[in-house]
């Protein structure tokens, strides 16, 4: 193609609010073969919310809540979010039975429990003390690793909200299982079908996520994708991008946060989505600022017209 040509392409990508860096990035892509979707925030909305609460022990409710908001009230995942929100619904409905005020802001930071050494593990979870005992929250592996024991009924409900696309979440308290949340984060409208149109034009869709493996096949059926890695540590990405290249395979990497930057530096082209993180959008090829998959496929078509014509 001619530099004009580039340009004239550049500017039709940009006017569709495909932002493409540069005349290599769009050669590159009209060969790739592979298009590498992150799950959470990519292929989903990244808007995590609680379905279910449910308590394995003698305690309240409320005291349940209350210990797993004040554990996740430091970090900044979107799970951790989800979870707070939740509680502050249930905490202000608590607090509107005792009429007094209904500023909830202050009320919900006065319910809150201190929690102290609060440590946020990457693809696992958060651990911290609160009232002088361990809790942990997160995925099974952040329990075993602790030495918790994960009973079977436990296990068989978690199991029941991984089928049904929802990861579950496990609250130990000193030890002890306590408690469970399921969490669910919808698919993009347009996934399936921007999905069905690669397959279409001879691009293989992968899926990859930290979340565990149920859950992860759950929502790739949902949108028919194949090929899936699951419980990929956040670091483990680049990884992934790099065993589809070995064969030399031409590998577009589409993500979001923060964890996916190795990923969209290792990749052919590296697409970041939406209003992501700077961080990532450095690490990219192509900025997709209308938080629309369907732009992966604009963004290939673009390369192929402006390639292929001078072949
Ligand atoms: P993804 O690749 O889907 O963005 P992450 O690597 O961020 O996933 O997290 C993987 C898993 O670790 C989550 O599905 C969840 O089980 C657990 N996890 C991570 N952070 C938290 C948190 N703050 N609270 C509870 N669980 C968490
Ligand atoms: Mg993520």
């Amino acid at each position: 193609a001619t530099p004009t040509a580039v340009m004239v392409a550049t500017g039709v990508g940009a006017n569709n609010g495909v932002l493409i860096k540069g005349g290599d990035a769009l050669e590159r892509a009209q060969k790739v073969q592979y298009v590498i979707f992150d799950k959470t925030g990519t292929l989903t909305q990244g808007k995590a919310t609680v379905t279910t609460v449910k308590v394995f022990t003698e305690m309240d409710r409320g005291d349940f809540l209350r210990l797993l908001a004040s554990a996740e009230a430091s970090s900044e995942h979107p799970i951790a979010k989800a979870i707070l929100e939740y509680t502050r619904h249930f905490q202000f409905f608590e607090a509107s039975k005792d009429s007094q005020n209904h500023d909830d802001g202050s009320a919900m930071s006065a319910w809150l429990l201190d929690a102290f050494d609060f440590c946020a593990i990457p693809g696992r979870g958060v651990q911290c003390h609160i009232n002088g005992k361990p809790i942990l929250v997160g995925n099974r592996s952040l329990l075993t690793e602790n030495g918790v024991e994960i009973p079977t009924n436990v296990e068989n409900f978690v199991v029941d909200l991984e089928e049904n696309a929802k990861t579950g979440i496990l609250v130990a308290y000193d030890s002890e299982l306590i408690g469970v949340v399921g969490v669910a984060d919808p698919l993009k409208r347009e996934a399936a079908v921007v999905v069905e149109g690669l397959k279409k034009m001879g691009v293989r869709p992968i899926m990859v996520t930290g979340d565990n493996w149920r859950t992860a096949r759950a929502v790739a059926k949902e949108v028919d994708i194949q090929d899936i890695r699951a419980e990929v540590m956040p670091a483990g990405k680049a990884d992934v991008i790099r065993s589809f290249q070995k064969d030399g395979s031409i590998v577009a990497m589409v993500g979001d946060g923060i964890n996916d930057s190795p990923a969209l530096a290792a990749a052919d082209v590296g697409i970041a989505i939406g209003a992501g993180t700077d961080i990532a959008i450095e690490a990219a090829d192509y900025v997709l600022m209308k938080n629309n998959l369907e732009d992966v496929i604009t963004a290939i078509d673009l390369s192929r017209k402006t390639f292929t014509r001078i072949r």
